[in-house]
């Protein structure tokens, strides 16, 4: 392609600042990226409370984290943020040890089945199932997979596999299939209580593509990264460094594809590119753009997750110790009540916490905001963390993706298709998966691929 040609970028997130630094690598330095917000990051949300920052976004990453990695390089930066580190209670707020044998003793077989199933995946995801943890979904569902291993290195990998096409089942019947129930107990943890959903909804291509084994594992033993400055200081820098900052404010009315130029129309001004790539929800997409009927036929069916967030205070002589989980409230019966209570700042009472609940299912009525907001609230007293303020909330749009049928029937080998038909590449969360790395990385990927 060639390099002088005029991109425009929608949202300043993670995908569209890291597709802005890997085009700019690439030697394309006619990009915008277009923020409709006053700052960048996007769910990577890190407020300030005096001297210090809380999260209430994205929170941590892992070591398998490449891209984010590729952005720290770019920036000079590092996690150099606080350990992180969890307890578990049960729904009335007493600690529990849910893996500890010795504390545990009748629950000691289960303990023990589960061991032997996650070995199992372990074993089957190399075997039956080799080919699943390339970044994004295409083929997937025809048997296939097409992309980069998730190294370093990312050595470009391709190749059939007709096993794949497990993966279109919602996780537990994918477990079950594989006779491997017991690793939802390890899974569930970074899944539904991160605002994913419930297994029995979800893809389990999603489910593994994130948390493939070895991030699973990192997961287990704690070996998070950090930002001290919050996950949004990531991509400030990134901004920082970039030849074009992302231009905050831009409020995009119109998008229209013709003459084989995009224009777009913002804060009332038409601008003119060649081609233009939406980080932003495409569900949204179809709203303000000339949308296709191939466009609006498949952004119509996404569908999300109600992830909702809230910064407390409470007294210092009721900050928890750590942070906790709540796995008897990742149930669907318990939708809408608190899942996980995050300290981040464990050597300062005035901190505030955050705390973590979801508020749909597929096959339920919605929890309305403000029930949940009590209930959550209502749960904290039961932890004998009473909230003497709430300083922020967050109802977050979150976790765009595809039901098992619609992934099972090609939604993604069409997506794909369409990349480029109308000089529009699509990007951000539903191409690839709702967390920060994923969806940078997916932007590496489009950047690779077309560019
Ligand atoms: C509570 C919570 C916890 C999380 N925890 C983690 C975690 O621990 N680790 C992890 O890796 N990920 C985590 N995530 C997920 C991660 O934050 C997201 O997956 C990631 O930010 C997605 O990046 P994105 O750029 O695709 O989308 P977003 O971050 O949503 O960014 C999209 C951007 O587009 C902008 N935009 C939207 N519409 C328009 C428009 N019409 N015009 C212009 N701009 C527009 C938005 O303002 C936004 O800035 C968490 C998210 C939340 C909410």
């Amino acid at each position: 392609m060639d390099h002088n040609i005029r991109i425009a970028i929608i949202g300043g997130g993670p995908a569209g600042l890291s597709a802005g630094m890997y085009l700019e690598q690439k030697g394309y330095e006619n990009y915008s990226i277009l923020e409709r917000s006053d700052h960048v990051g996007g769910k990577c949300s890190s407020p300030h409370y005096g001297e210090r920052r809380y999260e209430m976004g994205a929170i941590m990453g892992v070591p398998t984290y490449y891209a984010v990695h590729d952005v720290e390089e770019f920036c000079g930066i590092t996690h150099d943020g606080p350990n992180l580190i969890r307890e578990y209670r049960n729904k009335q707020g007493r600690t529990i040890e849910p893996f500890n044998p010795k504390k545990n003793p009748l629950k000691l077989p289960h303990l023990l089945a589960m061991k032997k199933a996650v070995k199992t995946l372990g074993e089957l995801l190399e075997t039956k199932y080799k080919g699943y943890d390339v970044n994004g979904h295409r083929g997937v569902s025809q048997g296939r997979y097409d992309g980069f291993e998730v190294t370093s290195e990312r050595k470009p990998v391709s190749g059939t596999n007709e096993n794949l096409k497990d993966l279109c089942l919602p996780f537990s019947q994918f477990c079950a299939l594989n006779h491997i129930e017991p690793v939802m107990d390890i899974w569930i943890g970074p899944f539904t209580s991160f605002g994913y959903g419930y297994f029995d909804e979800i893809p389990a291509a999603y489910v593994l593509k994130y948390l493939d084994f070895r991030t699973t594992m990192d997961f287990v033993k704690l070996n998070l990264w950090t930002w001290k400055d919050g996950t949004q200081s990531i991509w400030e820098h990134l901004n920082d460094k970039l030849k074009h900052s992302a231009r905050l404010n831009s409020s995009i009315t119109r998008v229209e594809r013709r003459d084989g130029k995009v224009y777009l129309t913002v804060n009332g001004q038409e601008e003119e590119y060649d081609k233009l790539i939406v980080t932003s929800p495409l569900d949204q997409f179809v709203q303000y753009a000339d949308a296709r009927d191939d466009e609006t036929e498949h952004f119509n069916k996404i569908i999300h997750e109600e992830y909702d967030v809230m910064a407390i205070k409470t007294k210092p002589q009721h900050q928890p110790v750590m942070s906790y989980y709540i796995f008897e409230n990742m149930v669907k019966e318990r939708l809408g009540h608190l899942m996980v209570l995050y300290r981040r700042w464990r050597d300062d009472d005035t901190q505030p916490l955050t705390t973590y609940a979801l508020r749909n299912h597929q096959d339920m009525r919605e929890v309305p905001y403000d029930v949940c907001k009590k209930t959550v609230l209502a749960d904290l007293e039961t932890m004998a963390t009473p909230a003497t303020e709430v300083i922020r909330e967050e109802d977050w749009y979150y976790f765009p993706h595809v039901s098992s049928q619609d992934y099972s029937n090609g939604w993604y080998e069409e997506v794909e298709a369409m990349q480029d038909k109308y000089n529009t590449f699509y990007a951000g969360e539903v191409m690839s998966f709702g967390d920060m790395d994923e969806t940078a990385e997916y932007s590496k990927e489009l950047v690779d691929r077309f560019f």
